[in-house]
């Protein structure tokens, strides 16, 4: 089953998936990492009792921190906190990242775990919230079929990757390879 959060990582460089999933290499990751984590931490207890006025929708149950699997979709992974109507479910992300509007690569993210949601409960996913820590603004992200093409092409190359096993080619730049934590395992950059 492919977790949620390579489809992020598969935008950044299709290495990672390879290196995720199938080496045991076990990278390193940057203070940046920890202090997201802790981030991650800090916005799950708040969120407890949290009233999301902002968001202005009407909800009858938070999901927090929960792991969710859908084998006929191949996909799994742990939905940091969503929002639960009659009839509709609604993902919310809040990142450590500094950012003045959403990144193409979290949205296609959120919607992997709306579409976890939609399945688990059988309600609509129409739209998601991203939140970055730089601001606090909260992003509202309408789904469109174009969100939903992306992801399952992502989906799809990720399963090639695992179907060939073997090291994909890449085209990250100088950029992304000298913040990515598997930087020591590719002979063939700088
Ligand atoms: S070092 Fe560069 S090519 Fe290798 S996995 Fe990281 S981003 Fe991709």
């Amino acid at each position: 089953m492919i977790p949620i959060n390579l489809i992020r990582q598969y935008t950044f460089c299709p290495r990672i998936v390879y290196y995720n999933l199938l080496t045991n290499i076990k990278p390193s990751f940057p203070r940046q990492v920890s202090l997201g984590s802790d981030y991650h931490i800090l916005q799950e207890k708040l969120s407890v009792n949290r009233k999301f006025k902002k968001l202005n929708i009407q909800y009858s149950e938070v999901i927090l921190e929960k792991y969710i699997e859908n084998e006929k979709l191949n996909i799994c992974g742990i939905v940091d906190l969503a929002l639960l109507s009659d009839d509709e479910v609604t993902p919310i992300e809040f990142k450590f990242v500094d950012s003045k509007k959403p990144s193409y690569s979290h949205v296609l993210q959120l919607y992997g775990y709306g579409i976890l949601l939609s399945e688990k409960y059988n309600k609509d996913f129409k739209r998601a919230f991203i939140s970055y820590s730089n601001n606090m603004k909260i992003f509202k992200i309408e789904i469109t079929r174009k969100i939903e093409e992306d992801f399952f092409n992502v989906l799809s190359k990720i399963v090639k990757i695992v179907d060939a096993n073997m090291l994909p080619e890449s085209s990250a730049d100088e950029k992304k390879c000298s913040q990515c934590e598997y930087l020591n395992y590719c002979d063939d950059r700088f």
